[in-house]
């Protein structure tokens, strides 16, 4: 399957976008998971990994939601965003998540990947705001992939995420990325309400035929101010999501990403890891972009991101804290535990709604990926690879 998605890929892009993504995020990618490996070994946590929240401003009002997009609109500058990527590019790092909000509010996204074009960036989108005109110059910069967000049906997608024809306004996104030949992803935080519609074969052979070249598959975390926990799925449910996962690689000529479970099946939180964090709209420095409390700011030390977060002790009292209680995420299975762990370092809230605190006392224990009696090992020999030696405990879970 692997040949014929890549096959697939060749054909439906540009070789200079494939060249970017094979180099800037493939090869430099793993260069930079090695050169976190030799930091861990000098007791030194600098993700190589960094996803950052540039806006909390959005078009759309999704439940589940946690980005205070009521709130007035927050901007990373600029000038802050290029001396973050800086920093980090001076240790290795190539890769960097772009999320919101929606990124595409922000005025100078396209600047920033015009800025970094030896890095490569995964921008998390709804895809509402990508016309031909911005996927053309996505296509000029060549160094980013949209991943598009997809909820649901028609009817569930609306109902979902707060407005009125949304799917028609992401699935316009999505076909102006792939007549722009660009590198294309979908994305589903899947959840009671779109379980049997988007875990689904017919779905999967839809995005194909649509020209989509890899999916991702969350599974729902009911947090933010309307949390909506009856969403969330049973331990059977994401279980289920991990099956067909793997199924799908072995049959279907797509790449399917993953960021829960390693080459053994064993669960993981990458936060707890330490090969991911999160920056906030605000500059805050977080676990992941769930939870929303922090301890330093990238505008701290003169905005060295490595001196910051190497020496932050609330992100290293977490990854002591969390592997200890769970391999899964302490959101949904220990948010008492989160909550302690929060009000021990004196770690503040970094919503603009201040009500981060109150919404993990509301919540109750979940379950999440971490289900040591059912762990299904990656049958697909390039993701048991690429998983085993760069996307696995890290010696966290020892
Ligand atoms: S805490 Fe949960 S949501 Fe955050 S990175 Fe870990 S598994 Fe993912």
């Amino acid at each position: 399957m692997i040949l014929s998605l890549a096959y697939r890929t060749w054909r439906s892009t540009d070789a200079r976008l494939l060249w970017k993504f094979g180099y800037n995020f493939a090869y430099k990618g793993m260069r930079s998971v090695q050169r976190f490996k030799k930091r861990l070994k000098q007791g030194q946590i600098f993700p190589p990994f960094l996803y950052i929240s540039i806006t909390n401003g959005c078009n759309l009002r999704c439940k589940g939601c946690w980005m205070d997009v009521t709130s007035p609109q927050a901007k990373i500058s600029y000038e802050d965003m290029c001396k973050l990527i800086v920093g980090a590019r001076k240790y290795g790092n190539s890769f960097f998540g772009i999320l919101g909000g929606e990124p595409f509010m922000h005025p100078d996204l396209i600047r920033l990947l015009e800025a970094h074009p030896d890095c490569y960036f995964q921008i998390f989108t709804n895809g509402h705001f990508i016309t031909d005109e911005v996927a053309a110059k996505l296509r000029h910069v060549g160094n980013a992939t949209p991943l598009i967000s997809v909820e649901g049906s028609s009817a569930i997608s609306d109902e979902r995420r707060g407005r009125k024809d949304v799917l028609n306004k992401t699935l316009a996104g999505i076909e102006a990325c792939v007549r722009n030949r660009l590198i294309t992803g979908v994305a589903t935080s899947v959840c009671q309400n779109n379980i049997d519609d988007l875990l689904s074969e017919e779905w999967v052979d839809e995005l194909i035929k649509r020209g989509i070249h890899y999916v991702w598959y969350y599974t729902y975390r009911p947090v933010g101010p309307e949390p909506t926990p009856e969403l969330a799925l049973t331990p059977e449910q994401v279980l289920a999501v991990r099956r067909f996962a793997m199924d799908m690689r072995n049959s279907k000529p797509i790449g399917v990403v993953d960021a829960y479970w390693d080459d053994q099946g064993a669960a993981l939180c990458p936060a707890a890891i330490g090969i991911s964090h999160h920056i906030g709209p605000w500059g805050d420095i977080e676990p992941c972009p769930v939870i929303q409390f922090a301890g330093d700011n990238i505008r701290d030390n003169n905005g060295d991101i490595f001196k910051t977060m190497t020496e932050s002790t609330f992100l290293e009292e977490f990854r002591n804290t969390i592997p200890a209680q769970t391999r899964g995420c302490v959101v949904l299975e220990r948010p008492d535990l989160l909550k302690e762990l929060v009000e021990r370092l004196g770690a503040r809230d970094s919503t603009a709604r201040k009500s981060a605190l109150a919404e993990l006392q509301a919540m109750g224990c979940l379950s999440s990926q971490h289900n040591p009696e059912n762990e299904l090992p990656e049958e697909n020999w390039i993701y048991r690879f690429t998983k085993k030696h760069w996307f696995f405990g890290f010696g966290a879970y020892a």
